[in-house]
């Protein structure tokens, strides 16, 4: 009797996995079933195993089938969405879970697949923590969109949920705006050896990555950067600045002493306007504000600031910056958002 194959790996490690003896080779017409659902609900899970399986250049033919089938899939949800149970036996692999789970499934699948097919194993499997993510900073290098789709593939067959995507910061725009097209004109590029560098996402090419992660249900936070990491848009409104500018967007790393100032109306009616396109572009429960590395410098010698606090009744700049988050928090609120943020927000105490 040969051993249980001893060596399936899977990052991260499933709650519990179990191998088993034997092996299931891939055949080269995958006949796949679902049971406790519709055939419309097995083709989005199937089409992305065959994509998977595609770039493992195992490309399969499949059809669905009411008979005998080597993948079956079980529509039962688990303990939790996310939850799955991936049986692989000589004769065939039965997945059962939510849609979710069969995804977070196939991912495991296509993971496991090795050359001469598949070893036989028992996973039972499901995210410890509700937020498994990853964050992706496209301001200090640029990544189309092609780029963003093979990184999202890669986060799904991680079996992770989330997609921090970093739209913002003193390298570089990367959002398109209907109400401040200069920020795609200017903001979005920086000088590189007398290169002009950057790039932007287009509202399509939102709604792409959005489309491409939710078919792997992966859910995108999108994150505007405030009220610190804000050079680059500076330099296309330095008015929105404590000390009016000029500023070029940022070509070097570092924190940098001018971010938006928190004294001028101007200020507050601009981000409130981004955050009210970011609502309407991004369709997820959260809104991420950023709010690191805001140094206080320009608010301290700054006369708007400085009236600000005193209407607001203030007693220092970090306070100041409380207030500001409060307020996009509010806004957030107001269109059925939930803020994030980094854990510097918390620094001139939240209510
Ligand atoms: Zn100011």
């Amino acid at each position: 009797m040969t051993e249980p194959t001893s060596d399936i790996s899977l990052i991260p490690l499933a709650q519990k996995m179990e191998p088993k003896t034997g092996r299931l080779r891939v055949p080269s017409n995958l006949r796949i079933r679902v049971e406790g659902g519709s055939t419309e609900q097995l083709h989005p899970t199937v089409s992305l195993l065959g994509q998977w399986l595609s770039q493992k250049d195992a490309s399969i033919q499949w059809q669905a089938t009411h008979e005998e089938a080597e993948i079956q899939l079980v529509l039962q949800p688990g303990p939790s969405s996310e939850a799955y149970r991936l049986e692989i036996r000589p004769d065939g692999v039965i997945l059962s879970g939510s849609e979710t789970g069969w995804v977070r499934g196939v991912a495991a699948l296509t993971v496991l697949l090795e050359e001469g097919g598949w070893p036989c194993c028992v996973i039972e499997d499901a995210p410890r923590f509700s937020w498994r993510g990853m964050h992706l900073d496209v301001c200090r290098h640029f990544y189309p969109v092609d780029r963003i789709k093979r990184l999202l593939d890669l986060i799904a067959l991680h079996r992770m949920n989330t997609f921090h995507w970093h739209l913002t910061d003193d390298q570089g725009w990367r959002l398109a705006s209907k109400a401040y097209p200069a920020l795609t004109q200017v903001s979005a590029w920086r000088d590189r050896d007398g290169q002009a560098y950057g790039g932007y996402y287009t509202a399509e090419d939102v709604a792409e990555v959005l489309r491409y992660a939710q078919q792997r249900h992966i859910e995108v936070v999108p994150e505007i950067e405030m009220p610190g990491h804000a050079m680059a848009a500076l330099a296309a409104f330095p008015e929105l600045s404590c000390h009016g500018g000029p500023f070029e967007v940022a070509n070097t790393c570092g924190i940098f002493d001018d971010v938006y100032c928190a004294g001028k109306p101007a200020t507050v009616e601009f981000l409130e306007t981004i955050l009210g396109e970011v609502v309407e572009l991004f369709p997820g429960r959260y809104v991420h504000i950023g709010g690191d590395e805001c140094p206080k410098t320009r608010w301290k010698d700054c006369p708007d600031c400085q009236a600000q606090m005193k209407t607001q009744r203030l007693q220092n700049e970090d306070q100041l910056q409380s207030w500001l988050v409060s307020r996009m928090g509010d806004f957030l609120q107001a269109k059925g958002k939930r803020m994030l943020g980094w854990d510097e927000i918390l620094e001139g105490g939240l209510p």
